[in-house]
């Protein structure tokens, strides 16, 4: 079925994360094995059924607000027959934060959505995670336009400049240490930072 999915993807220009990106995200998520996932995001739910075949018993609730591609993702996940542990909530997860609070909390965040809200969605998801949960996020490079090089379109210049500001940001989060992985489109991996459980210097 991801044969078909990234078909699908290819097809109708669904940016799904790319093989190395994703990849490496799923290498960190074997070792981590979350139990609950949140994913923000879905498209067509690719990248939710990767990390579902990672981690078979984990729970995942994913956002997606176009209609179109939530409705493919449902019947991608009905397929796979994972309806009963993956949730689809459609809507703009600058909306749907008290739905998704709804479901608990989360070991692993994975942002994948509109590039210029990465800090919105920081701020407004990562209270969720419990306090060794694992946050990743996509396409942090930008095909590399984000520490080199120009943007080819204006718009693109200025998605750029957004992630470039959002790296900033979370190097300014001293709760958290976020390291970003050069694979695919970019991975970055951030973890809290704990005050150090009775292990003196
Ligand atoms: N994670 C997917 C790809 C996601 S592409 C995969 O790898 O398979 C990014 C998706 O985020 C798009 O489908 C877009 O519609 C959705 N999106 C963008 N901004 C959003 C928002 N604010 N709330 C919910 N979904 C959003
Ligand atoms: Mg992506």
């Amino acid at each position: 079925m991801f044969a078909e999915m990234e078909e699908v993807a290819l097809r109708d220009r669904i940016p799904i994360m790319e093989r190395d990106g994703l990849e490496g995200m799923l290498q960190f998520l074997r070792i981590q094995q979350p139990k609950r996932i949140l994913e923000i995001g879905t498209a067509i739910g690719y990248s939710a059924l990767q990390m579902k075949s990672v981690c078979p018993s984990a729970e995942i609730v994913t956002v997606e607000r176009d209609e179109i591609r939530f409705q493919q993702a449902c019947r991608y996940v009905d397929r796979a027959g994972c309806q009963k542990t993956m949730h689809l909530l459609l809507g703009d997860a600058l909306d749907v934060h008290e739905e998704v609070a709804s479901y608990g909390s989360f070991d692993a965040l994975f942002i994948d959505a509109a590039k210029g809200h990465y800090e919105a969605f920081f701020q407004l998801y990562a209270p969720s995670l419990r306090p060794e949960g694992v946050i990743y996020i996509d396409n942090v490079l930008f095909r590399g336009y984000v520490f080199e090089g120009e943007a080819p379109t204006k718009r693109m210049q200025q998605l750029a400049k957004k992630m470039r500001r959002f790296h900033e940001w979370m190097e300014e989060q001293v709760d958290y240490t976020a390291v970003t992985y050069p694979v695919g489109d970019g991975v970055m991996v951030v973890v809290r930072n704990h005050e150090s459980g009775g292990h003196k210097e």
